[in-house]
């Protein structure tokens, strides 16, 4: 068993860790909230007071944080993991943070560490049955190096070089983003003609997105959205989506709908709520309906 790393205990991060333990590695934990910490160090992981001090002595060490600031700020902010890497050490990024982002904290890492990215599909009921899809980016060498260790979290595919992963996680989530919204705009032009939502809903389940509508349905009926995949996270996947694109010369018209879509929910209070209460906004938009923007 090896001497492991994690930091990051959010939704995703505090089951993930948890899995590590219960395959028996040796876990120290750091999160910027450090009452987040307790429940681990209970199960017998250990905490650590900055980045650099639970990274220091493990084999690996595993980030999953929020956003591309926030993975900025566990690696080269104050007491970062840079501070406390060793010679032989893997630090492997498991937040959605983009290529472009992924190169550049490569670029600054010292020579001794590989380095690998491994975001993620597959949100916390999945984090936590160990049932993740794992794309890794990195040198054959490095995923051969991960590869038994990541399996504690799901089934890790090695897709290219570094920054694949984090590619490949902005092609997945694109879509996501995109039939979340295209969920919303089939509601609201059924109801539009007249059709009840009970119905709309029954017949949406076996359209070509009929696994979103069946995944999110009860948020939509319920109109509650607790949330599982934050929107504000979806709305960073979504910028992410689009600025990198924009970067490669790329114009997605659909992408650049749906940031719409996700910057209107966000600034509609929506933010800490579940992605999918988009599609309350795109119904409030509708014309004719009380509240509608
Ligand atoms: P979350 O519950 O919001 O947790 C975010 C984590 O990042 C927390 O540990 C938070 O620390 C930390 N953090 C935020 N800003 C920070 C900063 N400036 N410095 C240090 N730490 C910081 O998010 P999550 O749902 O676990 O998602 C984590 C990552 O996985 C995100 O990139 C997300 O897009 C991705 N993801 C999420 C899902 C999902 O369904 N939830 C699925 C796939 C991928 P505090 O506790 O101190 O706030």
């Amino acid at each position: 068993m090896a001497k492991l790393a994690f930091l990051g205990l959010g939704q995703m991060g505090t089951p993930m860790a948890n899995r590590l333990l219960d395959a028996g590695h040796d876990l120290t934990v750091w999160n910027r909230t450090s009452a987040k910490t307790k429940p681990l160090v209970d199960l017998g992981a250990s905490a650590a007071e900055t980045p650099a001090e639970a990274v220091a002595g493990a084999d690996a060490a595993i980030t999953m944080v929020a956003t591309p600031e926030a993975l900025e700020e566990v690696m080269f902010g104050a007491g970062g993991i840079v501070r406390g890497t060793s010679p032989g050490q893997y630090l492997i990024d498991m937040s959605t943070v983009g290529p472009d982002t992924i190169r550049s904290v490569a670029a600054r890492l010292p020579d001794h560490v590989t380095f690998t990215d491994a975001p993620v599909r597959g949100s916390v009921p999945e984090a936590t049955e160990g049932t993740l899809q794992i794309y890794v980016g990195g040198t054959d060498a490095a995923f051969e190096a991960v590869e038994p260790l990541l399996r504690a979290l799901g089934t890790p595919r090695h897709v290219g070089p570094l920054g694949a992963g984090a590619a490949t996680k902005l092609v997945i989530n694109l879509t996501l983003g995109v039939v979340m919204t295209a969920a919303g705009e089939a509601l609201a032009l059924g109801e539009a003609l007249g059709l009840g939502r009970p119905t709309l809903l029954d017949s949406l389940e076996g359209s070509p997105i009929g696994g979103i509508v069946r995944g999110k349905r009860a948020n939509i009926e319920s109109g509650s959205y607790p949330p599982s995949f934050q929107l504000r996270h979806a709305l960073k996947d979504i910028r992410l989506v689009t600025d990198t694109a924009a970067r490669s010369g790329e114009e997605l018209a659909l992408a650049a709908a749906t940031r719409g879509w996700f910057e209107r929910a966000a600034e509609a209070g929506y933010a800490d709520r579940d992605f999918s209460a988009v599609v309350a906004t795109i119904l409030a938009a509708a014309p004719g309906r009380a509240g509608a923007s």
